[in-house]
């Protein structure tokens, strides 16, 4: 009784640190939604729950995030919406190799033919489809999927005329990126950030064989992602932004509805307070 307690509660758990602070609904994740322009040549192609981004040069993309295995076909079917065809898209790249992000990519680099970018240290657990590191929660699996190039730390992915760079924001995973790209809005330049996800999501922050630096690399994120300019924040879970909100309001005329230049250092600072609340929960428990 008290082990089906405990494992009821380690779901919620990591259901609750995966999804948002805000206690999404996971079932989110797998509703569609129509997929739509954000800002410049960025499109909102996920679910209600889980964002995919699709930045495009002309008639070819970048996908960014591939959500769940069970809704790759939702995002395919939202990049044929917007009236590409899946082999436009010639570049994958992650925001971090967990299953509600990356589980659906396997699935269309398949059906596209596009090359997998991504930064070093999340190619273990994108190739082994394993979160790399100790957790709290039983470990979700996702079809393991290669990466056609290693990025560095800063390093700039361009197709055409799209610049993406990837800045290591580590701690949620090893690898975790966030990207960062500018785009001109109605004449006006905005650089836009991808942040990569900065919950302790169940990670283990002591005695984490596999990532004993993970507290010294949450707070260099924290630092890194406070250091960013963001006129538009993106992130992986489009709750953390109201993103479809914003959408909703943007098509009901407030045109600046996606720009919000304090949004990412709201979300950094909201984020740094639980985890320090965090690693004080974790250190007393030793
Ligand atoms: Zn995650």
């Amino acid at each position: 009784m008290r082990t089906m307690m405990r494992r009821a509660l380690a779901t919620v758990v990591m259901a609750v640190c995966l999804a948002s602070t805000a206690m999404a609904d996971n079932a989110d994740w797998s509703q569609p939604t129509k997929p739509f322009r954000v800002v410049g040549n960025i499109y909102y192609v996920g679910t209600k729950g889980l964002s995919a981004y699709l930045i495009t040069s002309g008639r070819e993309a970048i996908l960014l995030d591939g959500t769940l295995k069970s809704t790759a076909s939702l995002v395919e079917g939202n990049i044929a919406v917007l009236g590409f065809k899946l082999s436009d898209v010639k570049i994958i790249v992650t925001s971090h190799a967990h299953f509600d992000h990356v589980a659906g990519v396997a699935q269309i680099k398949r059906d596209s033919g596009a090359k997998l970018y991504a930064i070093a240290a999340d190619r273990w657990a994108l190739e082994n489809g394993l979160h790399d590191g100790e957790t709290t929660y039983k470990r979700g699996t996702f079809p393991p999927v290669k990466v056609d190039h290693v990025l560095a730390d800063g390093d700039v992915v361009t197709l055409g005329d799209v610049s993406m760079k990837a800045t290591l924001t580590p701690g949620h995973t090893p690898g975790c990126t966030t990207w960062s790209t500018s785009v001109t809005e109605a004449g006006r330049a905005l650089k836009v950030v991808f942040p990569c996800s900065v919950t302790v999501a169940g990670n283990k922050l002591f005695g984490n064989r596999r990532y004993p630096g993970i507290v010294a690399d949450f707070e260099v994120s924290f630092d890194r992602l406070a250091g960013m300019k963001a006129d538009v924040v993106l992130p992986a879970h489009p709750e953390f932004a109201d993103i479809l909100g914003r959408a909703g309001r943007r098509d009901a005329g407030e045109k600046d509805a996606f720009v919000d230049p304090g949004l990412l250092s709201q979300i950094v600072e909201k984020s740094r307070a639980a985890f320090k609340k965090e690693v004080a929960r974790q250190k007393a428990r030793q």
